[in-house]
C-alpha cells in the first residue's frame, strides 16, 4: 500500500509520517519511509542538485524535469520493488508537489507537468494521500519558527515575507483544488490540533486502506 504525505511548509509533515510509521509498525505492518526529492541513490544526487540551486540557471522547466527524473529513479529502484515486496510504503512529497510546486506556482503549463507526471510515475498512482493543511500565514510562522527566525516584531511584513505569504496561499489553495478533484485518494487532515490529535486523525484514515 502506497501512501503520500502532502501540504506546504511548517505543517509538521515529517513528524507525522514518523508518528504513524511508529503506530502501523506496532501493530504489525512492515513499513517504509522514503521522501522526495530523493529517496534513492540517483534521486538524492539530483536532490543536491536542486536544493543548491545549481539547476536554477536552466530554469523551471530544466528543474521540473530533473524533479521527474527523480521521481522516476525513486519509483522503480524503492518504491515499486518495496510495494511488490508488500511493504507499506509512505513518502513525503510525491506528484501532488510537483503539481503545486512546480505547476501551481512554478507558473508551468499543466500539460507539461501532467506530461512529466506519466513519465515519472508510470502507472504508480499512491492508494492515499493525506494534505496536511493549516492557513498559510500559520505555515509559514511554523516554518520560520523552525529556521530559527523571529517573527516580526511589530507584526509588519516586510516584501519579502509578503511573497512568500502569497506563494504559500497559492500552494495551499492548489493543495485543495487536487483534494477536491480527486477525494477517493485525497484526505484533507487539519494540522492545527495538537500531534497527537492530528497523528490519530492520519491512523483513522490510513488504517482501514491496509490489509490484515
Ligand atoms: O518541506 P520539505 O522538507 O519536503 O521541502 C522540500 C522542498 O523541496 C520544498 O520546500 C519545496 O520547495 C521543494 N519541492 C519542490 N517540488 C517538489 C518537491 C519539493 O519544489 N516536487
Amino acid at each position: 500500500v502506497f501512501v503520500t504525505f502532502e501540504g506546504g511548509e511548517g505543517v509538521g509533515k515529517s513528524t507525522q509520517i514518523r508518528r504513524l510509521a511508529e503506530a502501523l509498525t506496532r501493530r504489525g505492518h512492515d513499513v517504509m519511509i522514503t521522501r522526495e526529492p530523493g529517496g534513492s541513490p540517483g534521486a538524492e544526487a539530483v536532490r543536491h542538485v536542486l536544493l543548491s540551486g545549481a539547476a536554477q540557471a536552466g530554469g523551471p522547466r530544466f528543474e521540473a524535469i530533473l524533479f521527474a527524473a527523480a521521481r522516476s529513479d525513486h519509483v522503480e529502484e524503492v518504491i515499486r520493488p518495496a510495494l511488490d515486496a508488500g511493504r507499506v510504503v509512505l513518502c513525503d512529497r510525491f506528484m501532488d508537489s510537483s503539481r503545486v510546486y512546480q505547476g501551481v506556482t512554478g507558473d508551468l503549463d499543466p500539460d507539461f507537468i501532467a506530461a512529466l507526471e506519466r513519465v515519472a510515475i508510470n502507472g504508480l498512482r499512491p492508494d492515499c494521500t493525506i494534505i496536511f493543511d493549516m492557513p498559510a500565514e500559520e505555515g509559514l510562522e511554523r516554518a520560520r519558527a523552525r529556521a530559527g527566525i523571529p517573527a516580526g516584531a511589530s507584526g509588519e511584513l516586510d516584501r519579502f515575507e509578503r511573497e512568500d505569504i502569497e506563494l504559500h496561499r497559492k500552494r495551499r489553495d492548489g493543495f485543495l483544488d487536487i483534494a477536491a478533484a480527486d477525494p477517493e485518494r485525497c484526505h484533507v487532515v487539519d494540522a492545527r490540533p495538537a500531534p497527537a490529535a492530528v497523528a490519530a486523525m492520519v491512523l483513522s484514515i490510513v488504517e482501514p486502506r491496509l490489509p490484515d
